[in-house]
């Protein structure tokens, strides 16, 4: 296969499971030198130890995004160590979904600092790289890629707040690509439906079993299909530009 990211750096945020983790392993077979982040040390570490090698370099960085200081940090050590960053994946989330009347607003003040609030943080500190990593690699493009879901386009019950941080990550993504377009930085929402990961494992049990019950009969996408998705966005030469993918189950109404 040809490595179409071979040279570049990319940092991957939540890439201790699901979605993250088969991103990172992704752009890693295209050539990347990967940057992984989230609070799971343990499961950065091998994942590193099994991306590393072939040239290619792998950094697992410990950080719980939500702390400015420590989202900003993991940027910084990022550039410290590769000397450029030119693909970021703000994939970290959340998805405590549940009815408004219902919901601790404990879990609202959860999501809302890592669906929206790191996802700004690292993008503001992201950015000043990104800018020059367009500028001076031979690919003269660079990426920021934001893992919405279709909750980012559909709001149903049960999904009031987690959508309301998902239509904002929409929204900030949008004006971002328009105010980033002229330094070739490519702002990029993939948005995925159902998919098999760790997600609903931080659910209260009887909203667990409620959403068991309604999603029981879809075959749910795999955390590589979604991974493709990415790829797809951010190995396309610099002349097309994919803003927005949502990607569905089959099964998905
Ligand atoms: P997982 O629960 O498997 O992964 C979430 C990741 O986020 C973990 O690696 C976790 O790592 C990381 N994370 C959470 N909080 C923090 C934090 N404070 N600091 C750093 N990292 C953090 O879920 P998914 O892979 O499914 O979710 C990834 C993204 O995909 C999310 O944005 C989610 O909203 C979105 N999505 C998922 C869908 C699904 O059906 N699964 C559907 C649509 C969108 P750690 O705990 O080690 O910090």
């Amino acid at each position: 296969m040809e490595k179409r990211l071979e040279g570049t750096v990319a940092l991957v945020t939540g890439a201790s499971s699901g979605i993250g983790e088969a991103t990172a392993r992704r752009l890693a077979a295209e050539g990347a030198n990967v940057v992984v982040v989230a609070r799971r040390r343990e499961r950065l570490e091998k994942l590193v130890a099994t991306l590393a090698g072939g040239g290619r370099r792998a950094l697992a960085i410990e950080a719980d995004i939500t702390e400015p200081a420590q989202a900003r940090g993991a940027i910084q050590r990022a550039v410290a160590e590769f000397g450029r960053l030119d693909v970021l994946v703000n994939n970290a989330g959340l998805a405590l979904v549940g009815a408004v009347a219902e919901a601790p607003e404990e879990e609202w003040e959860r999501m809302l600092a890592v669906n929206v609030r790191a996802v700004l943080t690292m993008t503001r500190a992201a950015l000043p790289h990104l800018v020059r990593a367009a500028e001076d690699s031979s690919r003269r493009v660079a990426d920021l890629v934001n893992i919405s879901s279709t909750a980012g386009r559909v709001a149903r019950p049960s999904t009031a707040v987690y959508s309301l941080t998902k239509f904002g990550v929409n929204a900030f993504s949008e004006s971002l690509r328009q105010e980033m377009q002229s330094k070739r930085v490519r702002v990029s929402l993939v948005e995925p439906g159902i998919v098999q990961t760790e997600l609903d494992t931080h659910l209260r049990a009887d909203v667990r079993e409620t959403i068991a019950k309604q999603t029981g009969g879809v075959e749910k996408l795999l955390p590589e299909d979604v991974a493709d998705a990415v790829a797809y966005v951010v190995t396309r030469d610099r002349r097309v530009a994919v803003n927005e993918m949502l990607v569905r189950a089959g099964a998905q109404t």
